[in-house]
């Protein structure tokens, strides 16, 4: 018998931007579904640890609108441990070492030079560095992001389905779903004979908007990452992630493991982890931290594929002819900091025809 259920919303794509968005019109009292083809966190958000740091790009410059994704984000965070009772994220600070004296020069004038709030970074010169964290390859100092969040992507995704459906959002994994248009509705029809009617349907699936013809006048570049997990016998010294050359990601609860990652690879032919990625995040910890890849017991890789565009600001936005049809992604490397407070700025959009500001909108492409 063939099921069928209307919904204010559907979203595709259990990622990041999709989990955030569904939670953003849900507060707005909008009625959501989330299909995914995979499983939440089957894309670029299920990396095993990530970080939220604000502090960007070789001159440790300060994010865009900083401050308002990084509230999102924590409002977001305190409402899902209070809901699930699972934590899976530790504000335990990001370290930027300056591996040379250019680099160093950059990040002593960041604290000034891009108006921070105070406590969110702290220049330290090389003598007091190299006294408070000797293990690093490096005598020119760095900076220490006290808000630097590290937080386990797949666990963060299985807690955010569980918070939305503890909300009555319904949720559909494992099965592509085929997209029709009858009239002023989208059929969003499912194998196993069901059909959920909306709307309103936002696309968030990650690097398959690449690739989907909709949205070929936005330039999206996709970018391959992978990351290897260090697993040690003993304690390791790091109680902050590092943020140089790609990430070293560390959770305090776990002293005997880091997540060493990196998105670099510009031209990929598939997206499974592979021995040239594990030597060159090898050849990134020796840089950084050197003699931690050797005393490791056991590796374990990941890779996925993250979309960005030129600008590197998020897209969001209405089709141009498809009226209905929406679009989240291309977060690029910052999709922990920027997809929960963008969301809101879409859901705002959908629920109170509140104007996209043209450096997110889509349409700066059209
Ligand atoms: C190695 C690596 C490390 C990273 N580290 C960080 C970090 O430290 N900090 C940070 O902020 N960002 C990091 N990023 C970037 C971050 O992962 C992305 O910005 C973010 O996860 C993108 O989220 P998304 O929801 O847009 O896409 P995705 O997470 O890719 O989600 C897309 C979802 O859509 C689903 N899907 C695909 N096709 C369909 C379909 N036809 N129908 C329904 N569902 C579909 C997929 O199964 C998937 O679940 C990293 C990326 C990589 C690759």
């Amino acid at each position: 018998m063939r099921e069928i259920e209307s919904f204010d919303a559907i979203i595709l794509g259990a990622g990041l931007s999709g989990l955030s968005v569904a939670d953003s019109l849900m507060e707005l009292g909008y009625q959501c579904a989330i299909v995914d083809a995979g499983f939440p966190g089957s894309g670029a958000s299920g990396a095993p640890m990530m970080l939220a740091n604000p502090a960007t790009g070789r001159r440790a410059r300060r994010m865009w609108r900083a401050e308002d994704c990084f509230d999102s984000l924590l409002k977001y965070l305190n409402k899902i441990d209070r809901i699930t009772g699972r934590r899976c994220y530790s504000m335990n600070g990001v370290i930027r070492p300056a591996l040379t004296a250019e680099i160093a020069d950059d990040f002593n004038r960041s604290p000034d030079k891009y108006e921070w709030l105070p406590g969110w970074i702290e220049w330290i010169d090389s003598e007091k560095f190299s006294e408070q964290f000797p293990y690093f390859n490096t005598n020119f100092g760095g900076l220490y992001i006290p808000k630097g969040i590290t937080l386990k992507g797949a666990d963060y995704c299985e807690s955010l389905v569980q918070y939305l459906e503890s909300q009555n959002c319904y949720t559909l994994f494992g099965s592509k779903p085929e997209i029709l248009k009858n009239g002023n509705q989208w059929i969003i029809q499912i194998e196993g004979d069901i059909q959920l009617i909306t709307p309103i349907v936002i696309d968030a699936t990650g690097y398959q908007q690449a690739m989907n013809e909709n949205w070929s006048f936005i330039p999206l570049h996709p970018i391959k990452g992978q990351t290897a997990t260090l697993h040690f016998d003993e304690n390791i010294p790091l109680k902050h992630s590092v943020s140089s050359l790609g990430y070293i990601a560390v959770m305090p609860e776990n002293p005997y493991q880091i997540t060493v990652g990196s998105t670099y690879e510009h031209h990929f032919r598939d997206l499974k982890p592979d021995q040239k990625g594990l030597s060159y995040l090898q050849g990134k910890l020796e840089k950084t931290l050197p003699g931690f890849w050797e005393k490791s017991k056991s590796v374990k890789q990941w890779a996925s594929v993250r979309v960005s565009v030129q600008d590197k600001m998020p897209v969001i936005g209405e089709h141009p002819e498809l009226k209905g049809l929406f679009f989240i992604g291309a977060m690029g490397s910052k999709g922990l900091m920027m997809s929960r407070y963008v969301a809101d700025i879409l859901a705002q959009k959908i629920c109170n025809r509140i104007p996209l500001e043209p450096s997110l909108s889509l349409e700066r492409f059209i």
